[in-house]
């Protein structure tokens, strides 16, 4: 227990307070202050105006992606990029189970079913080798693309998720998905800044999905974006969140069934004021890891390693536990003192929405998920 209860005593000295203390805050300043005034003083508040370009470009330079479509949150960034991948009421996707429900319901809104295969221990990201051996015993392919044995569905994308901003083994899994032509989407919500042998988390696939939800590295409010290295995905995703209203200088002409989901220029000010001090935060939060590191190096509990190859954005802390008890009791007494810690989620399968959804043994996901706790992990206050 007095480990337990050195360690509130450690957040309390880093953030300087006894206050609550939550996983992840926002940090704002004067910037963010000045840019959303500028906005209300421009009449812009909504889906047309200058910051939405502009964080477009900032964030479409920062990945080295080619172009960038800001949209209303993640899940409907995510939501998108699987519709133009292909994604139908007749596919079904690939993805891990130990993630955000989101990852699913975007799956799931369009019409398809997601499959869970395993993570790997290290990275808690999609694991190349349970890919590799699900498809051996499932895929089949065929000219028309790659289809699930077992379901007689077409295996329409692959959407691995970059954990906690830990990078998963992208290049491996890009190797496999193109061997058995399918297009992989990433789920980048928790890793922009994060970056795997030099290049950056959401550029691997056919495309990415960043979120900038509040808890997030950087916020807009609410906002997510679509990016790709090929300009022509992020085009129509920019036409697709658009309501698919074909250009015109006074018509309203729609060619097929789009969505409202464009980010209002209010939020693109606000993600761009955030979005010029990511390196700031992510200096601070390496800051803050490093004192945890140094102070919690042994005892029941652990900081997870950062994988080899990943340069992590430092998102999320994840601490590991040998047994359930001792993550328990550590869940217990943190909670109930101020300092928020928390499990990592309930598993996709066991929701009752996915409790059915095809699934490989999930060896690593399930040790994970007895295993790892979030603690606070907000950039220090300036
Ligand atoms: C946050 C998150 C999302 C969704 O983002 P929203 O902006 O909240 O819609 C999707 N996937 C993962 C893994 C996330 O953490």
């Amino acid at each position: 227990m007095s480990e337990i209860r050195s360690f509130v005593e450690l957040v309390q000295s880093i953030y300087g307070t006894k206050d609550f203390i939550p996983l992840h805050e926002p940090r704002f300043d004067e910037k963010e202050k000045r840019y959303l005034a500028q906005t209300i003083d421009s009449t812009f508040v909504s889906s047309v105006g200058e910051f939405v370009d502009k964080f477009e470009a900032a964030i479409s330079n920062y990945c080295g992606a080619g172009k960038a479509a800001a949209v209303v949150n993640g899940t409907a960034a995510l939501q998108v990029a699987l519709r133009i991948a292909g994604v139908n009421n007749k596919s079904e996707v690939i993805t891990q189970a130990l993630t955000f429900v989101a990852t699913a319901n975007a799956i799931s809104y369009n019409g398809a079913s997601p499959v869970f295969v395993d993570v790997d221990y290290d990275t808690m990201g999609l694991s190349p080798l349970a890919l590799r051996n699900f498809l051996n015993e499932f895929g089949e392919l065929r000219e028309t693309g790659a289809y699930n044995k077992s379901t007689g569905k077409r295996i329409s994308a692959i959407v691995p998720m970059h954990t906690f901003g830990f990078m998963c083994r992208i290049d491996e899994i890009v190797e496999i998905a193109n061997e058995w032509n399918i297009p992989v989407v990433e789920d980048s919500a928790e890793s922009l800044g994060s970056s795997y042998k030099g290049k950056h988390s959401g550029t691997f696939g056919l495309m990415g999905a960043f979120s900038f939800n509040g808890n997030k590295i950087i916020t807009s409010g609410g906002g997510g974006a679509i990016v790709s290295s090929d300009p022509q995905f992020a085009n129509k995703a920019k036409y697709l969140t658009n309501t698919a209203k074909v250009p015109h200088a006074w018509d309203y002409y729609h060619d097929e069934i789009g969505y409202n989901f464009r980010m209002p220029n209010l939020n693109a000010a606000l993600g761009l004021a955030q979005f010029e001090k990511l390196n700031e935060f992510i200096e601070s939060k390496k800051t803050v890891y490093e004192i945890y590191c140094k102070e919690l190096d042994s005892g029941s509990f652990r900081m997870k390693e950062i994988p080899v190859d990943t340069e992590w954005n430092y998102w999320l802390f994840p601490v590991e536990f040998q047994d359930q008890e001792s993550k328990n009791k550590f869940m217990e007494y943190t909670n109930s003192n101020n300092v928020m810690t928390r499990p990592i989620w309930q598993l996709m399968y066991k929701l009752p929405m996915y409790e059915n959804s095809q699934r490989d043994a999930q060896i690593n996901t399930k040790l994970l998920a007895e295993r790892i706790v979030n603690i606070p992990s907000s950039a220090k206050k300036v």
